[in-house]
C-alpha cells in the first residue's frame, strides 16, 4: 500500500485502575491496522523520572526490555515486537525522566533565550516533539502512543495536556482511547458503568474528549449498558467496545477485530477500510497454541519468580516455542533461593528442561549453580540466559574442573578463579544507567556440528545483550580441553556468546537475550530447539 502523505495518531490511555493491558490492547489494534495494509508502531510514554528502566528492580517494574539499538525499555515494547513482528528502537519508549533531562541540557546551553522554563509550553513541547518524531521519518501511516499510568495521576498530566494540544492541532489525524474498567458486582449481578464515566469525566476536567472506550469486563456488556456509557460519555455507540477476558493475550486482536474497533478508529481517522484483512499467520498460530498435543514441563529458575512479568519475554518465548512444537509448556516457576543441597533433586527431577534466567548479584546464586549441575549431571536439558550461562560456566569450573570457589567476579571479587570477569571497557564505570553492554551483537558460530548451529541452521547471528561480566578467556582452553566449549563468538571482539557440552543431550548458555527476539510470527530457533529435545 502507498503510504499516506500525513500520518496519523492514537493515543492509548487508561482510567478507573492500573493493569487493564493498555499494552495489549495498543499491540492488538496496531496488529490489525498491520493487517488491513497500513504501516504502524507503537510508543509508550512512562510518567516515571527514572531515565529508563535500566535501573530499576524487576519487582517495581517486571521486565526490562532490550532494543536492537540499545535502549532499555518497559517490558511493554516486547509486546509490541512480538505482536507486530517489527523491531522498536529508542524513541518506542521516552520517560519524564528523559524528558526533563532534554528540557533541563537545552536550558543549560541557553536554548531558551533567556524564557522561564515551564512546563507549558517547554515540557509539553518536548513530549509533542517525541512523539511527532517517529511519525515524521516517512516511515509510518499510523503511530500508536500509548500513556503509562492512569488519568488523574499527577505524574501523567503533562502527557495528557501534551495530547490535548496535539489533539487540537491535528484535528482529524488524531484520536483518543480510552481504556477503562467495567466490573461486575456478583451481589447484584450487575456490570457497573460508573467508574467508567468518572475516569472519563476526569479526562474531560484535563480537556481531552476520548473518541473511544473500551470497557475491560469479565462479563459480556449488553448493547443497553453500551448505550448508556455513549450517552453520559458523550461518543458515538460504536465507538463503546468491550474487551473481554480471553485465556490468552494473542486472542485480543481477534476480539477486537470481533467489536470492529480496526474499523472505527479508521473511520474516525479518515482513512479508507480495506475489505482484505490478512490474519492468516496470526490464526495459524492461534490453532497450533489451542491445540496442543502434548505438554512440557520447563523449569524456570530465577530470583524474581514470584513476579512473573519478571521475565515477560522468556515466558512469551516459551510460549511460541510450543505453539511451534504443538506442545503446552508448563513454566515451573522455581525460587532460585528455594533450591539446596538436600532437595535440588527432588524438585528438578520433574522437570523435562530446565532454564536458568538472566540476573544480578549473588541472591539465589547458589541454587542456580546446582540447578546447572543437575542438567549437567543428568543429561537434563538446560538453557542458560546471560547469568544462566555464566552460572553453567561457574559450576564447570567447580565441579568439572576442580576450581574450588570458581566464581564470577560480580559475585565474588576476590575469588581464586574468576572464570567469569568484568569486561575490560566496563572497569571504570561509575555511572550505572545505560552504561551496560546493550543492544544487537554480531555472533559468529564456529562449531558447525553443534545443537546452536543446527537450530539456527546458519552460521552469523544478531541477538541483543544487556551485561557487564564475561567468559574470562584465560580458562578457555582448560574448558575445551573438559568438554565445555565455546560455539559462539563475536568476530570483532572474540567475546564468549554461546558454550554448550557436547556430550550432553542439549545443553547451552548464551551470554545474550534471545527471548527479545521471539515473535509470534518468527518464534526464536534456540527456544523452538530447546522444547523440541525437553520434549524427547
Ligand atoms: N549479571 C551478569 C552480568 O552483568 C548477567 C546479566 C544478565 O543476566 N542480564 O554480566
Amino acid at each position: 500500500m502507498k503510504k499516506l502523505s500525513d500520518t496519523r495518531y492514537i493515543f492509548v490511555t487508561g482510567g478507573v485502575t492500573s493493569s487493564l493491558g493498555k499494552g495489549i490492547l495498543a499491540s492488538s489494534l496496531a496488529k490489525l491496522l498491520q493487517s488491513r495494509g497500513y504501516s504502524v508502531t507503537i510508543q509508550k510514554l512512562d510518567p516515571y523520572i527514572n531515565i529508563d528502566p535500566g535501573t530499576l528492580n524487576p519487582y517495581e517494574h517486571g521486565e526490562c526490555f532490550v532494543t536492537e539499538d540499545g535502549a532499555e525499555t518497559d517490558l511493554d515494547l516486547g509486546h509490541y515486537e512480538r505482536f507486530l513482528n517489527e523491531a522498536t528502537s529508542q524513541a518506542n519508549n521516552v520517560t519524564t525522566g528523559r524528558i526533563y533531562q532534554s528540557v533541563i541540557s537545552k536550558e543549560r546551553k541557553g536554548d531558551y533565550l533567556g524564557k522561564t522554563v515551564q512546563i507549558i509550553p517547554h515540557i509539553t513541547d518536548e513530549i509533542k516533539r517525541r512523539i511527532k518524531m517517529l511519525g515524521s521519518k516517512g516511515k509510518y501511516d499510523i503511530v500508536v502512543t500509548e500513556i503509562g499510568g492512569t488519568v488523574g495521576d499527577i505524574e501523567s498530566l503533562p502527557y495528557i495536556e501534551s495530547v490535548r494540544q496535539l489533539k487540537w492541532e491535528l484535528g482529524s489525524k488524531a484520536i483518543v482511547i480510552h481504556l477503562t474498567l467495567v466490573p461486575y458486582l456478583a451481589a447484584t449481578g450487575e456490570l457497573k458503568t460508573k467508574p467508567t464515566q468518572h475516569s472519563v469525566k476526569q479526562l474531560l476536567e484535563e480537556g481531552v474528549q476520548p473518541d473511544i472506550l473500551v470497557l475491560r469486563t469479565e462479563h459480556n456488556i449488553e448493547a443497553s449498558v453500551r448505550e448508556k456509557v455513549a450517552l453520559f460519555c458523550n461518543v458515538s455507540i460504536d465507538a463503546v467496545v468491550q474487551s473481554i477476558n480471553v485465556p490468552t493475550i494473542y486472542e485480543v486482536p481477534l476480539k477486537m477485530l470481533d467489536e470492529k474497533l480496526d474499523i472505527t478508529v479508521l473511520k474516525k481517522l479518515g482513512l479508507p477500510v480495506h475489505d482484505k484483512i490478512d490474519l492468516s499467520s496470526w490464526n495459524d498460530f492461534l490453532t497450533r497454541l489451542k491445540n496442543p498435543t502434548k505438554t512440557v514441563e520447563i523449569g524456570l529458575v530465577g530470583k524474581y519468580v514470584e513476579l512473573h512479568d519478571a521475565y515477560k519475554s522468556i515466558a512469551e518465548a516459551l510460549i511460541h516455542a510450543g505453539a511451534e512444537n504443538r506442545c503446552k509448556v508448563d513454566i515451573k516457576w522455581i525460587h532460585s533461593e528455594d533450591i539446596n543441597n538436600s532437595n535440588y533433586t527432588e524438585i528438578l527431577s520433574k522437570l523435562n528442561g530446565i532454564i536458568v534466567a538472566p540476573g544480578f548479584g549473588h541472591r539465589g546464586m547458589k541454587g542456580k549453580i546446582l540447578t546447572a549441575k543437575f542438567a549437567r549431571e543428568n543429561n537434563v536439558p538446560y538453557f542458560g540466559i546471560c547469568l544462566g550461562m555464566q552460572v553453567a560456566v561457574i559450576e564447570f569450573a567447580r565441579n568439572v574442573l576442580k576450581m574450588e570457589d570458581a566464581d564470577s567476579t560480580e559475585m565474588s571479587p576476590k575469588t581464586p578463579y574468576p572464570v567469569i570477569d568484568l569486561m575490560e571497557q566496563q572497569k571504570g564505570i561509575t555511572d550505572y544507567g545505560g552504561t551496560m553492554r546493550l543492544g544487537a551483537y554480531e555472533c559468529r558460530i564456529i562449531e558447525s556440528e553443534s545443537n546452536v548451529c543446527k537450530a539456527y541452521n546458519k552460521l552469523t547471528i544478531h541477538e541483543r545483550h544487556r551485561h557487564r561480566y564475561e567468559f574470562n578467556d584465560a580458562y578457555r582452553e582448560k574448558f575445551i580441553a573438559a568438554g565445555m566449549i565455546p560455539v559462539g563468538i563475536n568476530p570483532d571482539t572474540d567475546l564468549v556468546e554461546i558454550i554448550e557440552i557436547p556430550n550432553h543431550r542439549w545443553f547451552v548458555g548464551v551470554q545474550f537475550h534471545p527471548e527479545y527476539r521471539s515473535t509470534v510470527l518468527n518464534p526464536h530457533p534456540l527456544f523452538v530447539d530447546f522444547i523440541k529435545n525437553s520434549l524427547e
